[in-house]
């Protein structure tokens, strides 16, 4: 099972081993959730990250109450709700398209949820004026949706399902259909939010960095399961199956060998892990390592912990230096970042020699 050291004591939402099957005729069934358990905290911002097709808006759905699972259940503060109809449960969903009532004014918009609410006239329309306010939209209330930017109609959903203080609010690839600019000042606005709100936000994005940026923490999804969860510093710099380190950000893929004393026999070198927790010794195993964690030295003064290497490939990028090493007795190349903080910073030409070195935290046992 899926593993972190931040999985929250106090739930807002549990899902318990929810699996949902679709059966369409003349195909197989498809386990669009295969045994999905999953604690999310009252205060989070928790998102949902994977390729497409692997499963994401099928279990925000069940959270939301549009699909039924299979079997499993979803819990809101103790209380099992896996039955109940979705307009029944205090949870609201931005969609990727964001749906706004195109003949309707911002203000109608957003108070069009809480005339059900029982909330009298008055509460309602301080309480539009206190959601344009949160989300930097006010004295825009008599626009019509079609005088709004793409952001702007954005924020107006967001209003909206924000209106009647729901406990639990579910976004959908919310900023996928905005341009670069917009959705990178959108991430922190969402972000800052959720924070002046405390309401509980769970988020779908295929994009690894929106998740890295936003969220409290991650549950990476392939295939209907969920890979590993934990805060995004843990997810990146501690993958513990190939297919996250694959999917997160850049990593280099090493094959080693476990001997006493934590120690990972890669090619010549004997390279001392921080962890090896869950492999036994003599195993051979996959190892994970990013870029900017491996460290080069001039010249070929040999250490038993270090790998001989030649530079192939130099990439100049500004703020670093990309290189492309052929590492003595491994078979495939392996990349090294090093930042260019100032004039000291080391550079190698192409076919210099290099020792290569791996800090012991900088190397992570996956499983496959
Ligand atoms: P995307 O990022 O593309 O939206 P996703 O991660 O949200 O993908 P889901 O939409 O949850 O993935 O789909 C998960 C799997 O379930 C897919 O294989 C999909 O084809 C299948 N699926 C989803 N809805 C149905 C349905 N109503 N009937 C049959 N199969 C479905």
């Amino acid at each position: 099972a899926p593993t972190s050291a931040a999985a929250p004591k106090d739930a807002r939402i549990v899902i318990e081993n929810a699996v949902k099957v679709y059966a369409s005729a003349g195909e197989a069934p498809v386990r669009a959730l295969d045994d999905v358990s999953i604690r999310i905290a009252p205060n989070e911002f928790f998102t949902l990250l994977g390729p497409s097709g692997c499963g994401k808006t099928t279990l925000l759905r069940t959270i939301a109450g549009f699909e039924q699972p299979t079997s499993g259940r979803v819990v809101l503060d103790g209380v099992d709700i896996t039955g109940q109809p979705p307009f029944r449960r205090p949870i609201n969903t931005v969609f990727q398209n964001y749906a706004l009532f195109p003949h309707m004014t911002v203000a109608h918009n957003v108070a069009f949820g809480l005339e059900k609410s029982g909330l009298g006239k008055d509460e309602i329309a301080a309480r539009v004026d206190e959601m344009l306010a949160l989300v930097h939209l006010s004295g825009m209330h008599r626009r019509m949706p079609a005088q709004l930017s793409g952001g702007q109609q954005q924020r107006v959903a967001l209003a909206r399902a924000l209106a009647p203080h729901p406990k639990v609010l579910l976004l959908d690839e919310p900023l996928s259909a905005l341009d670069l600019k917009l959705r990178k000042g959108m991430q922190i606005e969402l972000k800052r939010l959720q924070r002046d709100t405390g309401i509980t936000f769970v988020f779908v994005t295929h994009d690894q960095e929106e998740a890295l940026t936003m969220s409290d923490r991650i549950a990476v999804m392939k295939d209907g399961k969920v890979l590993q969860i934990g805060p995004p510093q843990e997810i990146y710099q501690r993958p513990q199956v190939r297919f996250v380190a694959d999917f997160i950000g850049e990593t280099n893929f090493l094959k080693g060998r476990l001997e006493p004393g934590g120690v990972a026999r890669i090619g010549e070198a004997a390279v001392p892990l921080a962890s090896a927790q869950g492999h036994a010794e003599g195993e051979t195993v996959t190892l994970a390592v990013r870029p900017e964690r491996v460290f080069l030295h001039p010249g070929e003064a040999a250490s038993p912990d270090t790998l001989g290497a030649t530079v192939e490939n130099i990439i100049y990028f500004g703020t670093d230096t990309t290189y492309h090493l052929r590492v003595d007795g491994l078979p495939d190349p392996l990349v090294a970042r090093v930042q260019n903080r100032d004039q000291s910073s080391p550079t190698f030409g192409q076919g210099a020699r290099v020792r290569v070195g791996f800090p012991p935290d900088g190397l992570s046992v996956l499983r496959d």
